[in-house]
């Protein structure tokens, strides 16, 4: 469902709306031509899918991986 907001009552909620095809919503309030909302914020979406890949790209060697050898434990302590 497209969203509009006035950009001159700016701080009202979205509204929903179905102008005709090709036609601008006007503001009921001031005439002023409302502007389209998108319905998902490209921005946090696309970081979310980095993040969430770099999770599973860290997490899938980690887990189908051979163990790691122990390793002695040094002789030299730490002053
Ligand atoms: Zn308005």
């Amino acid at each position: 469902m497209p969203r509009f907001r006035c950009p001159d009552c700016c701080c009202g909620p979205a509204v929903v709306l179905h102008p005709p095809k090709g036609a601008l919503p006007v503001c009921s309030r001031c005439g002023t031509v409302m502007e389209r909302q998108p319905l998902v914020k490209p921005v946090p979406l696309a970081v979310f899918l980095a993040v969430s890949s770099a999770l599973v790209g860290l997490s899938i060697p980690a887990l189908m991986g051979p163990p790691a050898p122990p390793r002695p434990p040094k002789s030299e302590t730490l002053a």
